[in-house]
This record gives C-alpha cells, structure tokens and sequence, in this order.
C-alpha cells in the first residue's frame, strides 16, 4: 500500500488500519464464540467412531483354525500364534499381536477364512511401557477341559 506523504494523514492511515486489524480479529472471533466446539472434554465425553474405523482387533477364538494365514500376511510379524493341533479341532494356546509394530492395514483380516479376526473399534491402548502395547487375545478357554482330561 503507498505510503500518505502528508505526517498527519499518514497518523490517521495508522490508526485506520489499526482499527481495521483489530475489527477482522474480533469477527473472527466472535464468529467461533458462537459455534459448537469442536473439542471434547475426554475421557468423559467419547468421540463417536465411524463405521470404517481400524482400532484393537476383535479375536473370535472359537471359530480360529489355527491356519496362520493372518501370521503370513502380516507384513510385519506382529502377530504371534501358538496352538496344538489344526482344524476345528485346534487349541489355541496364544494370539498376540504386538501393536507397537502393527499397522493396523486390515491384511489380517483379510486373510482369515473363518473370519474370525476382525478390526475394532477400540483405540485405548495407553500402558506404562511398550510391553503394555502386546495385547493376548486368546483365553484359556480350553483349560478347563485340560483339567478334566488330566
Ligand atoms: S492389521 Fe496389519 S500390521 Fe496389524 S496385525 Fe493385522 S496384518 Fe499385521
Ligand atoms: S487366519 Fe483366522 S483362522 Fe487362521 S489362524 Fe488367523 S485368526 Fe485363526
């Protein structure tokens, strides 16, 4: 913008613009004032999760055949599996994903042919240290029957 070569109207340029400054600061203030915040006040309030939404995986171990094809198609060996024997028969010792590694790129799932490995909708995964970030997805479903068979 040119410079007034009057001082004194150069003053009142100054304060114009100034007062032009700070009217475009407040209106976009006061414009924000008045909307809905965008923010949450966590943990009390939860953001609502979209239907595609790739969180903690969701283990359904009585239709797991021990197949390893989810280990296969990781690309980054995050899964760890441990079983006795195959099949619908297959007892399911161990399934651990180490999420400080996973990308979270659904191949799992898609490899699974039972569907029994799905993405959640759990995001949580705060821990004191990384070994708080392998999560065991497998239960001990089966040691009550051991128990029996001992
Ligand atoms: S989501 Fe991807 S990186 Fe994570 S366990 Fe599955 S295949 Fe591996
Ligand atoms: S691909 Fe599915 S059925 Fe096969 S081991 Fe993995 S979770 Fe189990």
């Amino acid at each position: 913008m040119r410079r007034p070569k009057n001082k004194v109207a150069e003053y009142f340029v100054n304060i114009y613009r100034s007062l032009a400054t700070i009217a475009a600061g407040m209106g976009v203030t006061i414009k924000v004032f008045f909307q809905k915040p965008v923010t949450l006040q966590y943990p009390d309030e939860l953001p609502v999760i979209e239907e595609a939404f790739r969180g903690l995986h969701i283990y359904e171990q009585e239709k797991c055949i021990a197949c390893e094809m989810c280990v296969k198609a990781c690309p980054i060996d995050c899964i760890s599996l441990q079983y006795e024997g195959k099949g619908k028969k297959a007892r399911i010792k161990s399934y651990r994903i180490d999420y400080t590694k996973c990308l979270f790129c659904n191949l799992c799932v898609e490899a699974c042919p039972t569907h029994c490995i799905k993405m959640g909708k759990e995001y949580n995964l705060c821990s004191y240290d990384r070994a708080g970030c392998v999560r065991e997805l497998a239960e001990d479903i089966y040691s009550e029957r051991s128990t029996v068979s001992e």
